[in-house]
């Protein structure tokens, strides 16, 4: 999410509309006395009202380092899903890559900011279990979940032992969490508590990365 990474690295964003239609044409982004001008759907897109722009476009023009062009763990977020999508940026296609489910907790900060940690993945590369049946982070202030699929026979969704896990966790542990799964093609879902958390909602796509 380009604001965000701006906003770490103490850079500015301007905008430049189409005075007609107002649609956004392109970004001036400055960081470390440098300038780019990123245009609209070919040098980034907008998903769920953000600009995602490679962070290796972001390296070789502003001389950043990885770190400072991606997004980590315990970095804050002003909501929820925007944790949860910096969580789908970093590991989707780390996940497709070395065939390993990650998982990791969202937190809610005395700030009312939020962040992802926790990182966890599957034991084995190939390991098609659910890393959250196997080591799911949970913390005092954790008010989510979120997991990736790699593998194409359950990439879309969650899965039955997902959910199964997930109403354990609500009536047996009395942990009423949101939970987001990443998958295979980077769309995003999400359940969350409803009936005085004896069941979940149906899933529905929050976004796509
Ligand atoms: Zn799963």
């Amino acid at each position: 999410m380009l604001s965000y990474i701006v906003t770490k690295n103490h850079g500015t964003i301007t905008n430049t509309y189409n005075p007609r239609t107002y649609e956004l044409i392109y970004k001036t982004v400055m960081i470390n006395n440098r300038q780019a001008r990123y245009i609209v759907n070919r040098d980034f897109h907008m998903v769920n009202g953000h600009a995602l722009i490679n962070h290796g476009r972001l390296m070789y023009d502003f001389g950043l380092t990885r770190q400072e062009a991606q997004h980590q763990q315990r970095e804050r977020f002003s909501t929820e899903q925007n944790a949860a999508m910096a969580f789908a940026l970093m590991y989707n296609q780390r996940s497709r890559d070395e065939g390993e489910e990650f998982a990791a907790s969202i937190n809610r900060h005395s700030d009312g900011r939020f962040s992802f940690s926790g990182v966890t993945s599957s034991l084995a590369p190939g390991n098609t279990q659910c890393v959250d049946s196997v080591n799911l982070p949970i913390f005092p202030n954790t008010v989510a979940t979120i997991h990736t699929h790699w593998a194409w026979y359950h990439a879309r969704c969650f899965t039955q032992k997902d959910l199964d896990l997930y109403l354990h966790m609500m009536v047996e542990d009395n942990r009423p969490l949101n939970h987001y799964v990443v998958n295979r093609q980077g769309t995003v879902r999400f359940v969350s508590p409803v009936s005085n958390n004896t069941a979940f909602s149906r899933p529905r796509t929050v976004f796509a990365i």
